[in-house]
């Protein structure tokens, strides 16, 4: 007679026969019946008192180890199957038992040991292989012998709803889709007899939409996704929403999706799902593109390639910031459309080959005003252009606001250092110097600061190859005028008409007085040249028609006309005609606006010295 196999108070050994614990004292009789039921303490005794009769009965020991069994004490279970599998090796059913105790109790190899011996008797044992399965679905790296074992028992445990699951998600692991969309399948179609809660069926659905995304049947991911109803907002479905709508093109119904987590974007680590919702951004940007919208197209862009840097996405987030540019230019805004090509280029370098002719249109245009930004800026508006423009800078940041707040009450005018180094300034007429005038040198520039009032700024360049460049501002008190510009070349000396019929003017404006008109091919020199700065003086490119309420009156090529105001394809303009002044409608593609192109100085073969219009004159 053995109570227990360890002192259950001192996990001392216990010895057969010995009815106190040699070790703490215990009386283990007594603390025996004092632990387990009477009925399982007469079971008990009745079954000792056969194995006194026959000491080497294996059935005997395999009894006592299932009545453990059957209270749930595996641990006390086991010795008594060892001592049985000791005296008959072959039992089936003790060889199971045995191996589920050791399952039980956590010890999987010496369950799997044994499981492997009960197989060598009967390669069918149904209990063999169920425990088998349990075990190997513990370990990731024993998956693949899971499933094989599971397709022998699969009839047999249709309807083991833990059985199917847990082998749906080892083939979802082991990436063989079409299996788990087979079980999920089946599972589905026995909802009723498996009595599957909610929670289940919706991760069964959910996990049944991924199968069949990355089965590439994505009609069929549509259709469950049009029908699947998420109160949650699981980020996973939300996730497969938008991105099975973006390839479905319903690029509205893939937005509204994407704009309900995006603000869980952080949590979403998954590479798949980022891959997935990279991929929709791209698509609802480029819809965006194409429909007008810059605002949520760069939105979408800018997710995207936070999402996943891809040579696709910073490309498009590039050409949107591009289109934004062009924007710009078009307003004649052309400072912050450069700052945007800046932008753009930044973000993908690549954009200046493939987008040559736009960026050089905006950068030709930036180089051709005389005065590039002398645009009223605050404080901080400086300091980000200063960062934009040397981005050295951006140690110094703090130093160039500590800078710029010392001289917040006073105005001041920053100048590019490369514009002073090549250059003498005079303020005003008086020469300027470091000594007489107040200034902070920063990386790149130099802020002069002066006290408010207007200003005359002439710079005379050291190359004889340019020309001076002057012009008047007024500074207020807190604003600093960013003033950068690129000394214009000296014109050539000898230039040569391109146009038939080309009007010599006593000044830079169309409005002025026709000394003459000159020939096409006719030489003639050139003394200055000059952009203009008027916004409504347009010329015709070619000969066209003024649209009056009554009439349409022909305007030859280079006819001088004022813009009105403009109404898309059309502008409406006033031009002198036959000694009267004229009002009507000219298509905008026939005229060239005046502003910011160049006017040549000349003087013709017999000494007439008037101004010619840039387009009809070409530098030899
Ligand atoms: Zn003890």
């Amino acid at each position: 007679m053995r109570y227990f196999s360890k002192c259950p108070k001192c996990s001392n050994p216990v010895k057969e026969n010995q009815k106190f614990c040699t070790k703490c004292g215990l009386n283990l009789e007594a603390e025996f019946r004092n632990i387990y039921p009477a009925d399982f303490v007469s079971k008990f005794l009745n079954i000792y008192a056969q194995i006194d009769i026959e000491k080497n009965n294996d059935q005997l020991y395999s009894q006592l180890g299932e009545l453990f069994l059957s209270i749930d004490k595996p641990n006390e279970a086991i010795p008594y199957f060892e001592k049985a599998l000791e005296l008959n090796d072959k039992n089936l059913k003790t060889i199971l038992n045995c191996a589920s105790a050791y399952f039980q109790i956590g010890d999987l190899s010496h369950s799997e040991f044994l499981l492997k011996k009960a197989l060598v008797i009967d390669l069918d044992s149904i209990q063999a292989n169920e425990i088998l399965f349990d075990i190997y679905s513990k370990d990731k790296t024993k998956y693949n012998e899971a499933v094989k074992i599971a397709e022998k028992i699969i009839n047999q445990k249709s309807d083991d709803l833990n059985f199917l699951i847990k082998l749906k998600d080892i083939y979802l692991y082991l990436q063989n889709f079409k299996k788990a969309k087979e079980i999920i399948n089946f599972i589905l179609s026995q909802r009723q007899k498996l009595n599957i809660n909610e929670k289940d069926l919706k991760s069964l659905l959910k996990n049944l939409i991924y199968a069949n995304i990355k089965l590439e049947n994505y009609d069929q991911a549509y259709q469950l996704i049009e029908k699947f109803y998420d109160q949650d907002e699981d980020l996973s479905i939300l996730t497969y929403k938008t991105f099975i709508y973006s390839l479905k093109n319903e690029i509205e119904k893939s937005a509204s999706y994407f704009t309900r987590l995006e603000h869980k974007l952080a949590f979403i680590s998954t590479p798949e799902l980022v891959d997935m919702l990279s991929f929709s951004a791209n698509k609802i940007s480029k819809f965006y593109l194409e429909k007008g919208n810059l605002t949520l197209a760069e939105k979408f862009a800018k997710i995207a390639t936070s999402l996943s840097k891809t040579e696709e996405n910073k490309k498009l987030l590039a050409e949107i910031i591009l289109h934004k540019a062009i924007e710009k230019y078009n307003s004649s805004k052309t400072f912050p459309a450069l700052r945007l090509l800046i932008n753009a280029q930044s973000i993908y370098p690549q954009i200046k080959y493939e987008k040559r002719e736009i960026i050089s249109k905006i950068y030709n245009k930036a180089k051709k005003q005389t005065i590039i930004y002398s645009i009223i800026l605050t404080l901080y508006i400086i300091a980000l252009i200063i960062i934009l423009y040397d981005y050295r800078i951006w140690q110094n940041l703090k130093d160039v606001k500590n800078k710029l707040d010392i001289f917040q009450n006073y105005p001041a005018i920053l100048i590019k250092d490369e514009v002073i180094n090549n250059s003498t300034l005079f303020i005003n007429s008086k020469e300027f110097s470091n000594q007489n005038f107040q200034t902070t040198p920063l990386q790149t520039s130099t802020l002069i600061h002066l006290p408010p009032g207007s200003y005359k700024f002439e710079f005379k360049p050291y190359s004889s190859n340019y020309l001076d460049t002057s012009f008047i501002l007024y500074l207020q008190p807190g604003k600093i005028l960013y003033v950068d510009f690129k000394f214009k070349e000296k014109p050539s000396l000898i230039g040569v008409i391109t146009g038939s019929n080309v009007i010599l003017r006593a000044e830079p404006t169309t409005l002025s007085p026709i000394i003459a008109r000159l020939n096409k091919g006719d030489v003639v020199t050139i003394l200055d040249k000059l952009l203009s700065e008027n916004l409504t003086e347009a010329i015709t490119l070619k000969e066209t028609f003024l649209i009056t309420g009554f009439t349409k009156v022909p305007l030859n090529r280079g006819k001088a006309i004022k813009i009105i105001s403009e109404r898309g394809d059309y502008i409406e303009a006033e031009t002198d005609y036959q000694g009267r002044k004229l009002r009507g409608l000219i298509r905008t593609s026939d005229i060239e606006k005046i502003y910011s192109q160049i006017w040549y100085k000349v003087k013709t073969n017999d000494q007439k010295i008037g101004w010619v219009f840039g387009k009809f004159l070409q530098e030899q």
